[in-house]
């Protein structure tokens, strides 16, 4: 028998020497290989951590909205922020850059948190009112600016995964929030490509496609005042979908009243139409906006990425980075117009 006795030891980033891309090597969430043997769906039933009655299954929380004298880790919530209970990232410690060799490698520092955004087990995302799913942004942007004050965490990567197939271990609607001491190497690229430009054009980038999309409409799935809702011309993936707000913003954090009540709307229509076109895929999204210890107001943009999970990456894909896209963002962009 052997004994995985690095199981309580601080996770790992190692950098590819190749192309710079970080890996988190989870010891928190230690697989054994026989592990792989068996492709099982994580088990269901039982009693849910993050239902109502059961907040003692989740390590204490760090911020929940609920019913006025509401006793901390009670009932009477109705979204509430837990820190995950295998994270793959750790708060406590230093970062401990070292090298071994030409090997570059850190601890394993950072924050990994659970938002779950309704007490109903099985009310999804796409269900919810309007200001319940406003209330989700408003504990995105509370506390990205509270990870913000950790001057060892450079982004919080917001993101869901929802449905088994999208990597979702547990059923009971939650987002998660992890927080690196690195800036994802997709974030680099997009910022980069932003930043040239920005250079070139003295513009952003988001801003002139937005305008373009507006213009044209073949990829425009929803607008309302202050967010759009499009099929990318070049999407990766079929009814990929992203939404941004119409008015130029770089970082999600400075997010506005309005803009938070039209965020919620598009989140919520967009969810909707991709539940009803396809039978309520399963999806992940994510939140792209400025790392957390920079300011650069110019020249990047801030939207959510929406990939209904429809296809597999296969042998190209993981070979080349290039993505083969079955669907045309037009005619996916088309079927989600329809009126609900
Ligand atoms: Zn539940
Ligand atoms: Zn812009």
């Amino acid at each position: 028998m052997i004994c995985w006795f690095h199981f309580q030891t601080m996770p790992e980033l190692r950098k590819d020497p190749v192309t710079g891309r970080w890996v988190i090597i989870a010891t928190e969430r230690i697989r054994r290989p026989s592990d792989y043997l068996v492709e099982s769906s994580p088990p269901r039933g039982g009693t849910c951590p993050f239902c109502p009655g059961n907040e003692a299954e989740t390590p204490p929380e760090i911020e929940a909205f609920g019913e006025e004298g509401r006793a901390p880790n009670g009932p009477g919530w109705w979204l509430r922020v837990v820190p995950n209970k295998y994270p793959a990232l750790r708060v406590e410690g230093d970062l401990h850059r070292t090298g071994k060799g030409i090997y570059d490698l850190m601890n394993g520092v950072g924050a990994h948190e659970i938002i779950v955004e309704t007490p109903v087990h099985d009310q999804e995302l796409a269900d919810l009112s309007d200001s319940s799913i406003e209330k989700v942004i408003w504990a995105y942007r509370d506390r990205m600016m509270d990870l913000k004050k950790d001057a060892r965490l450079l982004y919080a990567l917001v993101f869901k995964n929802h449905g088994d197939a999208a990597g979702a271990s547990l059923e009971h609607p939650h987002s998660q929030i992890i927080a690196t001491p690195i800036i994802p190497k997709r974030v680099q690229e997009e910022l980069k490509g932003a930043r040239q430009y920005y250079d070139y054009r003295e513009r952003c980038i988001f801003c002139d496609m937005l305008q373009q999309e507006l213009r044209e409409r073949e990829r425009l799935i929803f607008e309302n005042a202050s967010c759009v809702a499009v099929a990318p011309f070049a999407s990766r993936f079929p009814f990929e979908t992203w939404i941004m707000p119409k008015v130029h913003q770089a970082d999600f954090l400075q997010i506005g009243k309005q803009s938070a009540i039209d965020l919620a709307r598009a989140m919520k229509e967009v969810l909707v139409r991709l539940k009803r076109t396809l039978n309520d895929p399963p999806y992940n999204y994510m939140l792209h906006t400025m790392p957390l210890q920079e300011n650069d107001p110019d020249a990047y943009h801030w939207h959510i990425e929406i990939i209904p999970k429809l296809t597999k990456v296969a042998g190209f894909e993981w070979g080349s980075g290039f993505y083969i896209n079955p669907t045309p963002p037009e005619e996916a962009a088309a079927a989600l117009r329809e009126p609900v």
